[in-house]
């Protein structure tokens, strides 16, 4: 259920999207925010930034440091603001009228900061500076905000002439509409779709746990029963575990179709214009296609070298789950069935398979998961790792009754403040699926001692009233994974926010949260965590070092799955002008040159592929977490090159060169200061385990 009051409350006058947050922590206050407050409070937030913006190109004095590049970090901040709050409901508690300001304002907004970035009297100033830097007497930091500030003018085209800058624009503006489009698309489909299960037949094969949830998404839904709904976090262990395979393949079809249903909410259409719309837009830029633009300014550099990536691991991926694919086939036929092993059938014999190889069953594992012990844990590896504390906060305010508020310092309980760190842990019909790490409010010395707000979003099932909430291990994974997106937040020590905290290259914004989940595979920290949720007892020894042996398990589909993603994202974008398309066929042609296996099915199908289409955050780019984990799984070892886990001085080197750091450097200089080298794939087949032989047979 939402906080947000019905819309005949926006009558009192009042307008808190105006007002300085004076409540705990200048926190917003969401209990007094309604959607209607938004349409004003931007309106007067883009006209005061345009007006910042036009001081600052106006500026009759020479170019200085302070008057153009200081001063355009101090502007646009209610604006700023007002995004935070409205982006963070949006994503985690939306509704019909939020989602309708949403649409109306995405193309605004762009097309506010398109004018900006395009603005020639501000970028001959910032070129100015850029063309004199050595003699301006710059920090190195300051000297990298500049350079940042001129990259992103000249990416966005500010050196174009004008013919060129206004056909930008008018693809700017499209592209944010289609991206709203896409993602509300998504959203509404998830929405449509709920699998009613009747009766103890249609709840077979389901553990108690799997049975709580799906009783708990009913309820959640003022339905009585049980429901299986589009969340990630509701499908995977269905299809892990129901014994009917009929419903599997139901909830499978549901669960890929999103997006892709011919009806009014189908995203083949978008895709089609967005892929050729970013195609142009490179090209107007002077770049070959969308992605050598794109990866002109990550840490990749170009395809090329992306490419070589995800080949070296594809080959060893794919033997590997063929070779699994051939076990699993050898089980059904063992049990008597007689079909050929499916999509909707893998993550189902996976599980009886791993019971046999690894007498390891997930059902036995979930007791010792509890979600308020894994928080516990990754509160406790920033402890050792980086000295941090975590008290909860009550008085903070919040968008939803479901979220909590830790107070976060360095040591124990009087240390500095470090931020407010915001758990949105459980999955609801108004949050988008996925999890991600968000901000309120960003680090900064500029305008004073500022602290970060930041939060993250979950998605995991939750439990009945009163009853803890039991999380699979890839659950407990991907909150750990967020932590360390959350503390790369948190951590943040710089000055400018032009660069701070996550403001980095999107192929090493996972090393962070990547790297971080490392701790949560060790010994150390899965004795003092992974305790029954019942008798709060450890797990039994022999389990979890099955646990830790099992981990490479069923490894050869997680990546083809994943890199079949990337392959296809790359593809759409390596098209040159005018890049029309047909999405159906060409994803079909791309995974069909890889080789994809047919029982496998993509992690994320383009039509509902958010991470790319919807405001295109990794349009290019989704490649970028097996980036970024050749550089975890190398990182790691450093860790273990010392033999502690939690060694004082690598921890110390770590959280210097890379948590705190923000982009305050070239990413393959930071990990260089933290490392001394580059890494090779090498480190990242051995932790896939594609170094070892297969398992022989069944
Ligand atoms: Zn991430």
């Amino acid at each position: 259920m939402s906080q947000i009051k019905p819309p005949d409350s926006a009558s009192t006058p009042a307008n808190p999207l105006f007002d300085d947050w004076t409540g705990p922590d200048g926190v917003p206050p969401f209990d007094r925010i309604v959607p209607e407050h938004f349409r004003p409070a931007y309106a007067r937030a883009l006209a005061e930034h345009e007006a910042e913006i036009a001081a600052i190109a106006a500026n009759s004095e020479p170019p200085s440091f302070a008057n153009t590049i200081a001063a355009l970090e101090l502007s646009g901040r209610a604006l700023e603001r007002i995004g935070n709050v409205f982006h963070l409901l949006v994503g985690a508690d939306s509704n019909d009228a939020l989602l309708e300001i949403e649409r109306e304002m995405s193309p605004r907004i762009a097309r506010h900061w398109n004018k900006i970035n395009t603005n020639e009297a501000l970028f001959r100033r910032i070129d100015t500076l850029m063309r004199g830097v050595e003699k301006l007497g710059l920090s190195a930091e300051q000297k990298r905000v500049l350079e940042r500030y001129h990259t992103g003018f000249r990416r966005a085209g500010a050196a174009l002439d004008s013919a060129a800058k206004q056909r930008l624009a008018a693809i700017i503006e499209r592209l944010a509409a289609l991206g709203t489009a896409f993602s509300q698309n998504v959203l509404a489909d998830e929405q449509a779709f709920t699998l009613r299960l009747e009766g103890e037949a249609e709840l077979a094969g389901l553990p108690d746990f799997m049975r709580e949830a799906v009783k708990a998404d009913a309820q959640e839904r003022g339905i009585d029963g049980y429901v299986v709904t589009l969340s990630r976090s509701s499908v995977e262990p269905f299809l892990q575990f129901s014994d009917r395979r009929d419903l599997r393949e139901k909830i499978f079809r549901g669960f890929v179709k999103r997006g892709d249903n011919g009806s009014l909410t189908d995203n083949k259409k978008n895709i089609a214009e967005m892929v050729r719309l970013r195609a142009e837009r490179a090209k107007l830029l002077g770049y070959a296609d969308f992605a050598h633009y794109r990866l002109d300014d990550a840490m990749a550099k170009a395809p090329a070298a992306v490419r070589d990536l995800l080949d070296t691991v594809w080959s060893p991926a794919r033997l590997r789950a063929l070779d699994d694919r051939d076990a699993m086939q050898a089980l059904i036929q063992a049990d008597g069935g007689n079909f050929k092993l499916e999509p909707w059938d893998w993550r189902y014999y996976a599980e009886k398979l791993r019971q046999r190889r690894c007498n390891f069953d997930e059902a036995a594992i979930k007791p010792y998961f509890n979600l308020d012990r894994i928080i516990e844990a990754a509160f406790y590896t920033a402890r050792r790792l980086f000295g941090l504390s975590f008290t909860p906060r009550t008085d903070v305010p919040a968008w939803h009754p479901d979220v909590r508020v830790w107070q976060v310092r360095d040591g124990d309980g009087d240390g500095n403040e470090v931020g407010l760190f915001f758990g949105d842990y459980f999955a609801r019909a108004s949050k988008r699926s996925g999890a991600w790490m968000t901000s309120l409010r960003d680090q900064e010395k500029l305008k004073g001692d500022i602290r970060p707000h930041i939060v993250n979003v979950c998605n995991f099932a939750k439990a009945l009233e009163g009853e803890p909430t039991l999380l699979s291990f890839e659950d407990a994974r991907t909150l750990f994974h967020e932590f360390g997106h959350a503390l790369h937040g948190l951590l943040s020590s710089v000055t400018y926010p032009k660069i701070a905290g996550t403001s980095v290259a999107t192929d090493f914004v996972e090393l962070p949260s990547q790297l971080y989940e490392h701790w949560l595979q060790q010994p150390d920290v899965l004795r003092r965590f992974a305790r029954h949720y019942q008798t709060g007892e450890a797990m039994p020894e022999e389990l979890l070092q099955r646990l830790i042996a099992a981990r490479n398990f069923n490894k050869g589909f997680a990546t083809v799955e994943y890199i079949a993603s990337a392959v296809v994202d790359l593809d759409f974008h390596s098209l040159a002008p005018p890049a029309e398309i047909d999405p159906a066929a060409f994803e079909t042609k791309s995974l069909r040159r890889i080789g994809m296996p047919d029982e496998i099915a993509m992690r994320h199908r383009p039509p509902h592929f958010d991470h790319v289409f919807t405001g295109g955050g990794y349009a290019a780019a989704y490649y970028s977490y097996m980036w970024s984990e050749v550089l975890d799984a190398d990182a790691f070892a450093a860790f273990e090159e010392t033999g502690d886990i939690f060694d004082p001085a690598t921890a110390k080197r770590l959280r210097d060169t890379i948590y705190s750091a923000g982009g305050a450097q070239d990413p393959a200089d930071a990990y260089k200061a933290f490392r001394g080298r580059l890494p090779s794939p090498d480190a990242l087949l051995r932790k896939r385990g594609f170094a070892e032989p297969a398992h022989a047979g069944i």
